[in-house]
């Protein structure tokens, strides 16, 4: 097979194919004492969001990973169809996260593909690279993401790749040239 015959699809993993920041915010309302609701997420900046430090939200964001709020994360509707439905059509999925590329963080991101039965549709996970970056290197068909900066990112390194934004409270505001889905189903009438 060539490199012009490969097609792909790049998903983004948290708020795009797993309900992260519903799970997330018992866990680091606890933790920093605040009542954060998921409907008050107005950005996607945590540190805005609690008023705490980049340090203390990514230790936050650490422990969260290995703790049993994060076992209990689902994914997001329609995902697991979208993404059985993406990997008979096109030839590669992947998965390009901005977490952090630690052994705990990527075992917890791996142990809910695994649990879900959706770690067997994807070909490779990329971690903390530039979603731009990824989407050109492996030629994206589409990329599939919540926030509006890696919508930008892969617009700009990648242009030719669709840009579709999963519909969540912090990227309301974002206006641009994007297909905004509201779950996984919406895309079996997309690509
Ligand atoms: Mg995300």
């Amino acid at each position: 097979m060539n490199a012009c015959s490969m097609t792909s699809i790049v998903f983004d993993f948290d708020d795009t194919l797993f309900e992260m920041v519903p799970n997330m915010l018992p866990f680091a309302n606890k933790m920093f004492q605040t009542g954060i609701r998921y409907e008050d997420c107005y950005t996607f900046n945590l540190s805005l969001l609690f008023g705490r430090t980049d340090d203390e939200i990514d230790h936050m964001f650490h422990q969260f990973c290995m703790s049993d709020d994060h076992k209990k994360m689902v994914p997001t509707p329609g995902m697991h169809k979208a993404l059985q439905y993406v990997s008979s059509k096109y030839n590669a999925v992947h998965i390009a996260t901005a977490r952090k590329s630690k052994a705990e963080i990527a075992r917890s991101m791996h142990n809910a593909l695994v649990q879900h039965d959706m770690m067997k549709y994807m070909q490779r996970v990329f971690m903390g690279s530039s979603k731009g970056a990824v989407c050109k290197r492996v030629g994206a068909v589409a990329f599939v993401d919540d926030a509006p900066h890696n919508i930008e990112d892969v617009a700009t390194d990648s242009p030719k790749t669709t840009r579709i934004l999963v519909d969540r409270p912090w990227n309301q505001d974002y206006k641009e040239d994007v297909i905004r889905i509201t779950s996984g189903y919406d895309i079996l009438n997309i690509l």
